[in-house]
Formats: C-alpha cells, structure tokens, sequence
C-alpha cells in the first residue's frame, strides 16, 4: 500500500472547524483598514530572489538561512516563496509608479513562506497582515501606526500585549554605533556563539538580534545606539513619544530592539504578548526610508508593520474569544418527489431575502434529514412533504431555542425565519 500522503512539514490545513475565526478576523481585519483609510494591494506570492537579498539585507536569518528558493525550470531564473510583504509591496509600488502623484496608505493580507524549525507559533508557511504607508515622513504616521494597532487590539479583544518601541537612528548614526559594538564584541569573543561570531564584522547589529539564551547577557551590557543618535531621530522620537503619551499608550522604550530585517531606520517597534510561550511577538514594524530608493525607485520615506495571524488568533482563544456562528439561518428539509422537485426553488426564494439556507441533497428518511439539520447548526429546519406542497405551505421547526413546529404559507416564510 502506498504511504499516505501528508501536508509539507511546518505547513497547516486550516479546517473548517477554525473558519469561524479566521472569517471573524478578516473582516474584522477589512473594517479596521478601512477606518483608516487604507487601500489593499496583492502582489505575487513569488518574486526574483534579488528583490528578497537587495531589501531584508544578505546577512539576515531570513535571507541565510529561512527562503524557499529554486530555479525556474524553464528559464533558469532564480525565484523565493514571499518570506515578507513589505518588498513586495513597495516593489510593485514602484514598478507601477504608484508615488507618483500622492503618498499611499497601504495593506496586504496572505500567505508567507520560511523554512524555519515548526514550533508552536512558528510556522513553514504563515500568513501576515501587512500596512505600509509610503511616502510619510513625519513621525505622525509612526504614530498612526501604533494608534491603530492598539484600536486593533480592542477589536480582537485581546489583553496584554505591551508595546516596546525603539530608534535605529540614521545610516550614519548606524554606521558608528556598529564600531562600537564591534569593539565590545571583539573584547568579549569569548563569549560569543558561532551565528555572532560570523555576523561581527558582516552585521553587528543583527547579533543584538540573538534569540539564543546564552547571549543574553552580553547583549543586555552592550553599548546603545541612543547614544550615538543624530538630531533628526531624535526628534522624530521624542515627537513620537509625545504622541503616544498624549494618546494614552503605555510603552517601554527596549535599546535592544533591532528587528531581523536590515532595511529599518528611525522607529522600531514590537508588540509583545507573555501568554503565547517562545513566540511573543504577535505585530513588529518601523520606518524603512532608504528602501524605495534601495529598490530602485526615486527616494521617498516609509514606514510599515505586519502582524503574525496565527499568533494573532492562538492569543485570542487563549483569551476566550467567541467569533460569531457561521451557521445558516435554515436547513430545508424535503420529502416525497413533489417536495424534492419544489425544495431548490424554495431556498432560491428565501436566498432572494438575504436569508442563508442549506438545502438537503443526497436524499434520506425525514429522520435523518432532521439529524443533520440539527447537527447543521443551522435555527431553524424548514419542512416540505407532500402535504406541504399540495396546501402551498411549509413547516417551520425552531432548533436552536426550544419552540414548536408550525405551518405557514410559503409566502410567510422568509418573514417568519427574520422575525
Ligand atoms: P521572530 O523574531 O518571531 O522570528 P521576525 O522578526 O522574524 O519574528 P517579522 O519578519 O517581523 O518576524 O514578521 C512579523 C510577524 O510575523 C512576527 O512578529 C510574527 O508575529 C509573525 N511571524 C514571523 N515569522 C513567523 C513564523 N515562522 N510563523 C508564524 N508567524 C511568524
Ligand atoms: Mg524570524
């Protein structure tokens, strides 16, 4: 016998035990974006490998180590699974010039690919919610960010998460920080683990990074960028901070925060959560300014963030949340020739109101009928016999509240069923 086939390693169903959830999230997702006037773009789930090393940098877990890439078979190209959105997008930002006339406030919502070891919240394919405002410099729009997320939070009902929020200062402000975390590092070699010592001179930052326990510690006494921040940061962050303080958002300022993508500048920041294990962070962003340009279009300031969906959703069950029933209104049961002949027609007629309804196929006793109407979840089962279709009439059974079956005219119906 042949073995049975399975789904890739690190790659999940989504059953349909779980649509409720991700429905309510989605369009919970939708209405949240369009409060803040954002539009949606869809971009390829594959793109030339280049895009990935130019813009997350090449010493970069995810560029190392995490991207599904292979060879087109046909013309030789070199192409990745989407580890990210935020390429993605403001390639197909510029390539289609959108910049062109006015900023843009931007979403994305999908699928996206890293071959990373699977652990709970930590997934071979996942799926992000992605906003990217294009063309803002000012830390107004940081601060949108951050606002909405948290309105976001309130909508999902979701409790503790903290935000941390950090500066990563200008290129050049960068570029000293760098050399004096070098040095430090340099006198601490000893201690350092092998992805550290190979990131020390390539990309010093990314070993702040570190998600490995024994580290811990040196990291924590490491130098501060903060000290080497240069006026323009700053500002941007004090004004930042003012925002937020203004607006009522609590947050903590984390030094240590540095994302595992190079193409961040300025604002960083992280939502964390302690109730999800390991895998903390449910929503990280910040401000990408020189990556239009890295990408080959005319300079113009960014910023962005993406939540986990995943994490996003196993926090809200952790929490209780209950989404609303996806259940139809009606399950319309049938019997006899005459009422099987008339049933279609019927759920047509009661679609026509808005109503939802299942219609039975597949034949079967009245009693088995009226099981899976139960089963269905569905509020009421809606009845056809031959009776029924001879007086014009269908009985209507309430089975979710209790309540007796009774017959009307089956122009009552749908009047019935939205009462
Ligand atoms: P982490 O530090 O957990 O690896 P990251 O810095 O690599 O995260 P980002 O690239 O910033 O993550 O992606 C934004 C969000 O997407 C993360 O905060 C997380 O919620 C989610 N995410 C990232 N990688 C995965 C994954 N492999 N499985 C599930 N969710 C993920
Ligand atoms: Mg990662």
């Amino acid at each position: 016998m042949s073995k049975t086939l399975q789904a890739v390693r690190g790659m999940n169903d989504i059953l349909p035990q779980d649509a409720a959830l991700w429905e309510c999230f989605e369009d919970t997702i939708r209405a949240w974006l369009h409060s803040y006037g954002y539009t949606q773009i869809r971009t390829p789930i594959v793109e030339s490998t280049d895009l990935f090393v130019r813009s997350i940098g090449e010493v970069t877990d995810i560029v190392e180590k995490e991207m599904y890439s292979f060879e087109d078979r046909l013309n030789g190209e070199r192409l990745t699974l989407r580890p990210e959105g935020t390429a993605s997008c403001v390639r197909a930002v510029v390539e289609h010039n959108l910049l062109y006339n006015a900023p843009q406030r931007l979403w994305y919502m999908g699928a996206m690919f890293r071959h990373e070891r699977p652990q709970k919240g930590r997934y071979r394919q996942f799926h992000q919610v992605g906003v990217e405002s294009l063309g803002f410099e000012g830390p107004d729009m940081d601060a949108e960010h951050i606002l909405m997320t948290a309105r976001l939070w309130k909508l999902l009902g979701l409790q503790d998460v903290a935000l941390e929020i950090n500066t990563l200062g200008s290129a050049e402000a960068r570029q000293q920080y760098r050399n004096r975390l070098i040095a430090y590092f340099e006198q601490h070699g000893g201690a350092l683990d092998e992805d550290a010592k190979r990131r020390l001179h390539t990309n010093p930052l990314r070993i702040l990074d570190s998600k490995n326990p024994a580290m811990q510690t040196l990291i924590e006494a490491a130098p501060k960028l903060m000290d080497d921040l240069d006026d323009f940061s700053r500002q941007h962050f004090e004004s930042l901070q003012a925002t937020l303080t203004q607006a009522g958002i609590k947050y903590r300022i984390n030094p240590r925060l540095v994302r595992g993508l190079d193409y961040y500048n300025a604002t960083v920041f992280e939502w964390v959560t302690t109730k999800l294990g390991a895998q903390g962070t449910v929503c990280a962003g910040g401000r990408y300014d020189s990556l239009i340009e890295q990408i080959g279009g005319k300079p113009a300031p960014a910023c962005g963030f993406a939540m986990g969906i995943e994490r996003l959703l196993a926090l809200m069950q952790e929490q209780q949340f209950v989404p609303p029933t996806l259940a139809a209104d009606a399950y319309l049961v049938h019997a006899g020739d005459a009422a099987g002949e008339l049933a279609p027609k019927i759920a047509e007629t009661l679609r026509d109101t808005g109503l939802s309804v299942v219609l039975h196929c597949g034949g079967g006793s009245f009693k088995s009928q009226m099981k899976k109407a139960d089963v269905s979840g569905a509020r009421f089962a809606v009845i056809l016999g031959d009776e029924e279709v001879a007086a014009g009439e269908a009985s209507v059974k309430p089975l979710r509240d209790g309540g007796e079956q009774r017959r009307f005219k089956l122009d009552k119906i749908a009047e019935v069923l939205s009462a």
